[in-house]
């Protein structure tokens, strides 16, 4: 039995040429349940992609929250190191005081230490003196030198004197001393307590910059955490929107399959009549629009479900590439002339016509053959070529851009893709062209 094909017819004007038979009536239902629950499947598929993009949503706002958490206490930080600062400029003033008095103190010290030489000069003068009369003893000949009792009042006056001046050179000697040993712990005492509180501070400082590094290192974590959850928020909304496009699209393709049957069912019922009354004059089939004689290039629109979607050759196949251990999903069509036209490769409607990253310029299309769901991807179209919009309803050979370089494309060429059912993001659906697609 012939390949019967249900195409998306769009207007009652278009002559069918394919055959209602029983078989299709049979189908039918068989189908459109099948594809209704294609649309269920997308439906849940849409909810599942929702109820991520809640999660997503919700991971943000938690991100936002510790974000912020960790910017009040980097604030707080901020204020304590600035504390802590300025303590340390204190201290630092303070010993810098002290260092200033410690200098202060040696050059009393100084003084000091000069007196008391003075003062050991005029005491060994004093000893050499009672050495050069035989010492301490030369006192009584002092005394017993006197010529009157007088002069012997005189002379042990004199030797009172003398001691009592040594004794009190003496008293203020150690006094000195010991007052410049009193200052000199005081202030190294001072000293080292500064210099201790100096490096506690600093080391506190150090702690607080080491925390301040810390918050900093995780507000940075937080905000690529962020970023990455904006991202898949993004992808996932992209993700929602091309399951809504493909429903309505699909939708859509099911009301004019149905429409279709209906006007194919009439149609098959006024032939029966005709074929009863009169002899069948048979129906031929225009195949393109071959009647316009243009110089402008075309693609010559084949008499089956599908035809080829744009002209010049087939430079890559579907499948394993040797050449980059790659697996190519579809067939890569080279340039003929300048402005390839590219078709729609069905009748159907467009589920996706917009600019991808990788896809460049390009345009999906949702089509039922045989009450299968086709989807159908042409890319890298030239910029600004695209000519269908989403829901849009195109006709098999009908024009929807030209062949360009758009998104990661090398050079200039189609790149084409059919997925036998809706187009998921992993390709699951994907098929080889070659067989359905004639001339590939
Ligand atoms: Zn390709």
């Amino acid at each position: 039995m012939k390949k019967t094909v249900l195409t998306l017819a769009v207007t009652a004007t278009v002559g069918f040429g394919t055959i209602f038979t029983g078989y299709a009536a049979k189908t039918e239902a068989a189908s459109f349940s099948e594809l209704n629950g294609k649309i269920n499947e997308i439906h849940e598929k849409k909810a599942d992609v929702n109820s991520d993009i809640d999660k997503a949503n919700d991971k943000i706002k938690s991100i936002q929250k510790q974000q912020s958490d960790v910017r009040v206490s980097l604030e707080q930080l901020e204020i304590t190191i600035n504390e802590t600062t300025k303590k340390i400029n204190d201290q630092n003033n303070k010993i810098s005081e002290t260092k200033t008095e410690i200098a202060k103190l040696q050059d009393d010290i100084k003084i000091i230490q000069e007196r008391m030489q003075k003062r050991s000069l005029v005491l060994k003068d004093r000893a050499r003196s009672y050495q050069e009369n035989g010492g301490a003893v030369n006192y009584l000949d002092v005394l017993f030198g006197a010529e009157s009792f007088s002069d012997f009042i005189d002379r042990a006056n004199a030797v009172v004197t003398l001691v009592q001046a040594d004794q009190a050179i003496l008293k203020q000697q150690e006094a000195d001393k010991k007052e410049l040993q009193q200052k000199q712990d005081k202030v190294k005492n001072d000293l080292a307590g500064l210099e201790t509180m100096l490096s506690d501070l600093k080391n506190m400082n150090q702690q607080l910059a080491a925390q301040k590094a810390e918050k900093n290192k995780l507000l940075k974590t937080l905000d690529s955490q962020k970023a990455a959850e904006e991202k898949n928020v993004m992808s996932l909304k992209e993700k929602e929107q091309i399951l809504s496009s493909q429903e309505n699209a699909i939708n859509k393709a099911i009301e004019l399959e149905k429409a279709r049957q209906a006007e194919a069912k009439k149609k098959a019922q006024q032939a029966q009549i005709q074929s009863k009354s009169t002899a069948s004059s048979g129906s031929t089939r225009s195949s393109g629009s071959a009647g316009t004689a243009s110089s402008q290039p075309h693609v010559a629109v084949s008499s089956g479900a599908f035809t080829r979607p744009t002209i010049g050759p087939v430079t890559s196949g579907y499948g394993y590439r040797s050449y980059d251990h790659s697996f190519h999903n579809g067939i890569d069509f080279g340039s003929q002339t300048s402005s390839d036209p590219i078709v729609a490769v069905a009748d159907g409607v467009v589920s996706r016509s917009y600019l991808s990253s990788s896809y460049g310029e390009c345009v999906f299309i949702s089509s039922i053959v045989n009450g299968q769901l086709y989807t159908s991807i042409y890319a890298h179209m030239a910029s600004g070529s695209r000519s269908v919009h989403e829901g849009q309803v195109v006709k098999k050979g009908q024009r929807i851009g030209t062949k360009g370089a758009t998104g990661a494309a090398d050079g200039v060429h189609l790149h084409f893709e059919l997925h036998k059912g809706k187009w998921e993001y992993d390709k699951r659906n994907k098929i080889n062209p070659s067989g359905i697609i004639p001339g590939v």
